[in-house]
């Protein structure tokens, strides 16, 4: 059931989260920019389901044949609980539209049930999760802008601490970062160890 989708390299796919980006936004955006707006202008629609989480494990899901995206509806609401977190989910589920709608289309992934099964059986270590998460991570985080925003933030956050080791240095920049980038400090965490970034 992994091998449904095409392999992609990691370059493949932040090649093609680039691309996306230069189309849908331009590249003088906003890095909090709107990423429900993004989904809904390319015609599809964010619909808040309630119990998806608990009843079905899932917190969001693409429904392919009418282009929706299902979300889970006490997350959806929850500030806690999605900080940071909504806009990458929300781009993970508009991924597997961009890279992979045909392929599951057609091996029958379209409607709760099916990919609850799928999701719950492979695991989220699946390549077909692990390409959407990279696709996802890549567009809300373009690499020269966290580059940027690394040097920015360096002498800041030095100044702030008398003594700051390499690996706390790198744990309060995640957080500063995730803040500017309006993503959870884990998809920085991630960036920092996969982009080539001087620090
Ligand atoms: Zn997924």
């Amino acid at each position: 059931m992994d091998l449904i989708v095409p392999p992609l390299s990691d370059k493949e796919l932040q090649e093609w989260a680039d691309r996306e980006r230069l189309r849908l936004l331009g590249d003088d955006h906003t890095l909090s920019f709107d990423v429900e707006a993004i989904i809904e202008g390319e015609g599809l629609r964010i619909q808040a389901v309630p119990n998806l989480l608990s009843k079905f494990g899932l917190e969001a899901m693409p429904i392919f044949s009418d282009a929706r995206i299902l979300v889970d509806a006490d997350s959806y609401d929850d500030p806690h609980l999605w900080f940071g977190r909504l806009r990458f989910t929300l781009m993970h589920e508009m991924a597997h539209y961009i890279l992979h709608r045909e392929h599951l289309m057609k091996v029958g992934l379209n409607d709760v049930h099916g990919w609850a099964q799928f999701v719950n059986r492979v695991g989220k270590d699946t390549s077909v999760e692990k390409q959407a998460n990279e696709f996802a991570g890549r567009f809300l985080v373009p690499p020269d802008r966290l580059q940027l925003l690394i040097q920015e933030e360096r002498p800041r956050l030095l100044a702030q601490h008398d003594e700051l080791p390499n690996e706390l240095f790198i744990k309060y920049m995640r957080v500063r970062l995730a803040k500017r980038f309006n993503v959870s400090p884990s998809v920085i965490a991630i960036r920092m160890s996969k982009e080539r970034l001087v620090y």
